[in-house]
Formats: structure tokens, C-alpha cells, sequence
């Protein structure tokens, strides 16, 4: 088997590079931070706050679970997890709360009883998800969408017939809008747009699959936090005798003759038979391989949003608060179009906390929490953000305190914050964008980057950027595409 570099160890890189130590390959991660995990890693404030750095929310466990046990480990000795009940705590503009509950039947009571939506017509909604999702997730989320033979199989063809049969036309707002009068039901339906970076006002309907993969099969916690996933992976690569080189940029894809020959790094020349970038794609080109034509119309898809993060330790504990809160703000339209048209962040933006120290008590020190609070924004292309930092920071404190009845600002005893700039310094990603191009219009799935180079033999691309797109489980199905591929 061909000697493989993985360019990168985020979350896709390091499941990429288990699964080709797993087919033989001698198998080189070369990284250019001092650790692993990209934007799943960790960090610690001065009074004993830890946080995860980037991603918060877990679903679809069981594809971390399959790579132990493609390695004939068995899952729970070395990643545990637990499902979170309730999964959210909400707050609405107009003070209203709500619980979302693991179980379908107790979240649509809920629902009945706080906004007087019939239950029966949100479970009937939440079986649509989930009737959509199983249609079509073999076929979108597990295969290349870019080779022939993924088109003549049986499976395959029966989904795509099914597709104009599931009401899935349209936008996402205006399929929720449709199936709820309620308009803050629609919001909470439409924030799941947000979990790949989109906007639900432009995304296609098809994307109100997304609640299902929450409320049918399940949000999760691991054990220690999300680091633990890109933690637990690592320990099985090396293991299994991957070699990670830490502080060791690749700074060129070597090229002969129409397929890759090796990677040059900032320290040294090595041979590969394998290259797979876990680099955002667009300076995979532009920087690893400024020689070679780039897919021009594939790399100039819109982006997906970013995100600012403000990481407080809070000397204070709020029973009313769980793993997940959400803070809405009042205008939905009016934020979406602050980000995705005028470029900018809204004045009165919906705000999510993460808490993890509420299931990791060591994560805070007692009678205090570690707030993980993010607010969507567009992607950088050269905004003022010192100056929204600040403007945020401030809209942020007077919802949260308001909405708690308690003033925030005095209980931050430890502050960090993480801005586009940050993002894609730390991780190169095309402008701090979370989860590479948006998913803003139908054809997006079929714009993302290939996982394999149509020019090049040997080259492949796994991670948020390229196909099947951003976020944890996505990135762990493009590892498994990748591996099937070589
Ligand atoms: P990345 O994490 O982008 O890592 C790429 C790695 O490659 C980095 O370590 C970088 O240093 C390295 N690298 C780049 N160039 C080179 C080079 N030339 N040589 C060597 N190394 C290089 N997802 C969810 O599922 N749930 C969430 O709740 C969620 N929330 C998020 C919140 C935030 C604030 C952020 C930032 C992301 C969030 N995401 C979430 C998205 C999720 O984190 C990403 O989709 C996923 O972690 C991306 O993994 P990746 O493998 O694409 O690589």
C-alpha cells in the first residue's frame, strides 16, 4: 500500500487517518498548530474554566462508534456518551420558555402547552423530518455525489425518485411557515439552518431534515466534552502507528505527471503515494497548489456564516439554564439579513450559551459555570470586528441579563473571544467560515468540492469544506468516503 499524508488534524484528518492505517497505509498527519483537533480544540481560562473551543453540539454518535469498531474496539471502553433530555432550553423575545425534550411526544405537550400549538401537528411535522431524513441521507450524506457509479445503484435511484413526493419545495422558512401559524415555532424550526451555516430564508426546504438527526435520533454529550471525540481518535491512530507531526505546515502538494508525488512541509521533502487535504479547499489550492487550475466556480460559492464567541467564566450558578440555551432575538428575518446581505452582525442577535461545566463539573469551579456564548455572523471579508466585538458584546449582556433577571456583566471573572479573523487564522478556513460554503440554494450539495481531485491521481479532500459538508457528523462521513475512495 502507498505511503498517505492527511494534511491537517481536524476532526476529518484524524478519522481519515484511522481509516487508511486501517487499510495498511503507513499513514503521516502533518499539522501546523502544536496539537490536534483544529476547530474542536480546547482551552483553559485563568480560575479553572475549560472550554471547547469550537463545536458544542453532538448528534449521530454512533459514526465515532463505527470507526472503533471498524478497528475491532468496542466503542464504550474508549468514548462514552450520553443523550441529553432536555436537549435545549429556549427563551423567546416575548419572555416565553420552553424545553425541548429528547422524547417527541413530551416536546410536542410542551409546545401545546406554552405556545398553544396543537401537539399532534408537531409530531406529525417531526415524522415528515424523519420520513425525509431516511429517504435521503444514504444517498446525499454517505456516498461521493461525484462519481457515475453512485447513480446506478438501486438505493440511490429509489431516493431520488422519492424526492418530489416529500413536500421538500421551496425554502425552509416557507415549508415551516406553512406547517405553523405560531411564529415562534417557525423560528425554533428555523434556527436548524444555522447548524450548517445557512440561512433558512434562502435555504431549500430540504434542510428541514435537520430537527430529526436532534429530535429523532438524538442529541449527545460525550464524556468530558466534545474534545473527547478528536481526543479518543487520536489515541486509536496512534495506536494503530500513525505518525502525527505537529507544528509542521504543508506548504506544497508535489505533483508529476498527472498524480501527486509527496508533500513538502516547512521542515522538510517527503514521498506519498496518498494525499489527502483536511485543509479548508480553497487555500488547499490556492496556497498547496498554486500551479495547478482551480475549480473556480466550486471555490467561489457563497460561504457559510461565522461565528463570534465570547468564552466567560461566570462566578454564578443559573438553575434555569442546561447544556444548551438559546436566547432568541425578536426579528429573525431581520438577523439573517443582517449577516447574509448587509454583511454584518444584527443589533438584537439570537444568542446561544453552552455549558458544559453543567455536565462536567470540573469544567467550572463550584457555585460557578463556563459560558461558551456564540452569536452567528457573516464570514470575514474585511469587517471592522473590534468594533462589532465590542457592540455585540454589549446587545448580548442586556438580552441574557434581561431574560435572567440577574446582570451578567459583574459575575465575568475570565473573558476570551473568537472572531472570524481568529477562525481562519487558527484553522485556515476561507474566511473563518464554520462550515465552508452555505448550504443557500438547492444545488448546493452538488457545488460542494468533489472528495477526490479530477486532475490530479492520489488527491483527496476530506472536512467541513468539501463534501458532504460542515459540522461533526458530515466530517466523519467525508473521512469514510475518502477511505473508500483510495
Ligand atoms: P478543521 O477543524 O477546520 O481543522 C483543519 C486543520 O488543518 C487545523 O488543525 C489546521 O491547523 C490544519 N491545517 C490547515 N492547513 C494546514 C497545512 N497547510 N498544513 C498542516 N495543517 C494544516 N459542528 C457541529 O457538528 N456541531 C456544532 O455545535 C458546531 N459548532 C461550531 C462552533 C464553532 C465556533 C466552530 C468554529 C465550528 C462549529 N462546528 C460545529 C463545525 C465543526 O467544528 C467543523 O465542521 C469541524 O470541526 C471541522 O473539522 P475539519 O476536519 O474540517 O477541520
Amino acid at each position: 500500500k502507498q505511503p498517505a499524508a492527511v494534511v491537517g488534524a481536524g476532526i476529518a484528518g484524524i478519522a481519515t487517518a484511522v481509516r487508511l492505517a486501517l487499510k495498511g497505509h503507513a499513514v503521516t498527519v502533518f499539522e501546523a498548530a502544536d496539537t490536534f483537533g483544529g476547530k474542536m480544540h480546547q482551552f483553559e481560562l485563568p480560575g479553572g474554566y475549560r472550554f471547547d473551543a469550537g463545536p458544542s453540539l453532538f448528534t449521530l454518535p454512533q459514526l465515532v462508534d463505527d470507526i472503533f469498531r471498524l478497528a475491532g474496539r468496542d466503542p464504550k471502553e474508549h468514548f462514552r456518551y450520553e443523550r441529553l433530555d432536555p436537549i435545549t432550553h429556549y427563551f423567546f423575545a416575548d419572555g416565553t420558555r420552553l424545553n425541548a425534550w429528547a422524547d417527541t411526544e413530551k416536546f410536542a405537550a410542551e409546545i401545546e402547552a406554552k405556545l398553544g400549538v396543537p401537539a399532534r401537528d408537531v409530531v406529525s411535522f417531526l415524522s415528515r423530518s424523519a420520513h425525509a431524513y431516511h429517504a435521503t441521507e444514504k444517498t446525499f450524506l454517505h456516498k461521493s455525489l461525484h462519481k457515475a457509479g453512485t447513480y446506478f445503484n438501486a438505493d440511490v435511484l429509489k431516493a431520488l425518485a422519492a424526492l418530489p413526493g416529500l413536500g421538500l419545495t421551496g425554502t425552509m422558512h416557507q415549508r415551516h411557515a406553512k406547517a405553523f401559524q405560531d411564529p415562534r415555532l417557525v423560528q425554533l424550526f428555523d434556527r436548524f439552518a444555522t447548524y450548517n451555516g445557512s440561512d433558512p430564508y434562502q435555504a431549500p426546504a430540504t434542510l428541514s431534515l435537520i430537527p430529526h438527526l436532534e429530535h429523532g435520533i438524538g442529541a449527545f454529550y460525550p464524556e468530558g466534552g466534545i474534545y473527547s471525540i478528536a481526543r479518543s481518535l487520536v489515541e486509536l491512530a496512534e495506536e494503530l502507528g500513525v505518525s502525527f507531526h505537529y507544528n509542521e505546515p504543508v506548504e506544497e502538494i508535489l505533483t508529476a505527471g498527472g498524480r501527486v508525488t509527496g508533500v513538502r512541509t516547512s521542515l522538510d521533502v517527503y514521498d506519498m503515494g496518498v494525499v489527502v487535504s483536511n485543509m479548508d479547499v480553497v487555500p488547499t489550492y490556492r496556497k498547496l497548489l498554486p500551479h495547478q487550475p482551480a475549480p473556480e466556480r466550486t471555490l467561489g460559492q457563497p460561504r457559510s456564516s461565522s461565528a463570534l464567541i465570547y468564552y466567560w467564566g461566570i462566578a454564578h450558578a443559573f438553575d434555569e439554564l442546561g447544556l444548551h440555551n438559546i436566547f432568541f432575538s425578536k426579528d429573525y428575518k431581520q438577523e439573517f439579513d443582517a449577516i447574509f446581505q448587509q454583511k454584518t452582525v444584527s443589533t438584537d442577535p439570537t444568542v446561544y450559551v453552552n455549558i458544559t461545566s453543567k455536565k462536567t463539573l470540573t469544567d467550572a469551579p463550584a457555585g460557578h459555570e463556563n459560558w461558551f456564548v456564540m452569536v452567528n455572523v457573516p464570514h470575514h471579508q474585511g469587517q471592522d470586528w473590534d468594533a462589532l466585538i465590542q457592540q455585540t458584546r454589549q446587545a448580548v449582556l442586556d438580552k441574557v441579563s434581561r431574560n435572567l433577571g440577574v446582570a451578567v456583566e459583574p459575575l465575568i471573572r475570565a473573558e476570551q473571544v473568537w472572531d472570524p479573523r481568529g477562525i481562519e487564522q487558527r484553522t485556515s478556513s476561507f474566511g473563518g467560515a464554520l462550515y465552508g460554503s452555505s448550504s443557500n440554494n438547492a444545488l448546493a450539495a452538488f457545488l460542494r468540492h468533489p472528495n477526490f481531485s479530477r486532475k490530479l491521481d492520489g488527491l483527496y479532500f476530506c472536512g467541513g469544506s468539501v463534501h458532504p459538508g460542515g459540522g461533526i457528523p458530515l466530517c466523519l462521513l467525508s473521512a469514510k468516503i475518502v477511505a473508500d475512495l483510495v
